[in-house]
């Protein structure tokens, strides 16, 4: 019995050693895997949260990107237009220096306003006489007509002004009738036309003082070449005009607003075509 006790008493510590390793076996066991069950849910979760993060920053990166740089864009087009501005504006100034223009105004030459958006054209035209731009200036503020272009250029290439360029002045004078739908201008009421006498049905257009800047040149056609200073300061001087309106106004003649008019003279013909072509008269 007392051997059977002891064996049964070895018995019981055996069986109770295998179930205490068993136990623990077991909830080893069993704690490894409620952390592993639940832990591979939580790191799914937190991996796909984490995506999920990633994929916003990245869309809000992307539209925080796109309006950085549009903005960045907008402020490099803003910065390049105001030094294209500062640019144009010292090119004026450069040219006005360069020019060395005689100002002389006369208020019986001014017939209403010609803001920058009204400008279109660069008239060219011929004095038709010998006399200088002092003396060209005074014959027509005394005779009456009302007549004068923005500017007079001397054989010697110097020029006077005597109408302000916003302001419109009778250089042109009526047109082929429909010249104003072909060239792009109306009659809108700012010219006063004091002054002006119609020509008859076949030149009812008027419209073109309105739209352009007159420039004379002292020359009688016919009398052979314009001198190399007068027209160096013609070119001088359309550039002046461009750079002041910041675009290119188109270059034509009296006679290509009036057919029959004897202004701008033959000899002038290849470099009224250099001057279409390339704003200056070497081509
Ligand atoms: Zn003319």
């Amino acid at each position: 019995m007392l051997l059977a006790n002891k064996e049964n008493a070895l018995s019981l510590k055996l069986f109770i050693t295998i179930a205490c390793c068993a136990v623990t076996f077991g909830v080893l066991f069993g704690t490894g895997c409620a952390r592993q069950l639940p832990a591979q849910p939580a790191n799914v979760a937190a991996s796909t949260a984490f995506e999920n993060s990633a994929i916003n920053d990245t869309a809000e990166s992307e539209e925080d990107r796109a309006k950085r740089e549009a903005k960045e864009a907008a402020e490099r087009a803003k910065q390049e237009a105001a030094e294209k501005e500062a640019q144009r504006q010292q090119r004026i100034a450069d040219l006005e220096a360069e020019l060395n223009i005689t100002k002389d105004f006369r208020d019986s030459f001014d017939h209403g306003e010609k803001p920058a958006d009204k400008q279109k054209y660069i008239v060219l035209h011929d004095t038709e006489g010998d006399g200088d731009a002092q003396s060209v200036i005074d014959w027509w503020d005394s005779n009456g007509n009302l007549v004068a272009s923005q500017f007079i250029i001397n054989k010697d290439g110097s020029i006077y002004q005597c109408v302000p360029m916003d302001r419109i002045a009778h250089h042109a004078g009526y047109g082929d009738t429909g010249h104003n739908d072909q060239f792009g201008i109306t009659e809108d009421g700012r010219d006063d036309m004091a002054a002006s006498v119609p020509i008859g049905d076949w030149a009812s257009d008027y419209g073109m003082n309105a739209w352009s800047i007159g420039i004379e040149m002292v020359h009688v056609g016919g009398s052979g070449d314009y001198p190399e200073a007068q027209l160096a300061s013609l070119d001088k001087l359309i550039e002046y005009i461009d750079a002041y309106y910041g675009f290119e106004s188109t270059i034509i003649d009296h006679k290509d607003w009036r057919s029959g008019n004897t202004d701008t003279s033959p000899e002038f013909a290849p470099y009224l075509e250099n001057y279409k072509a390339t704003r200056t008269h070497n081509g």
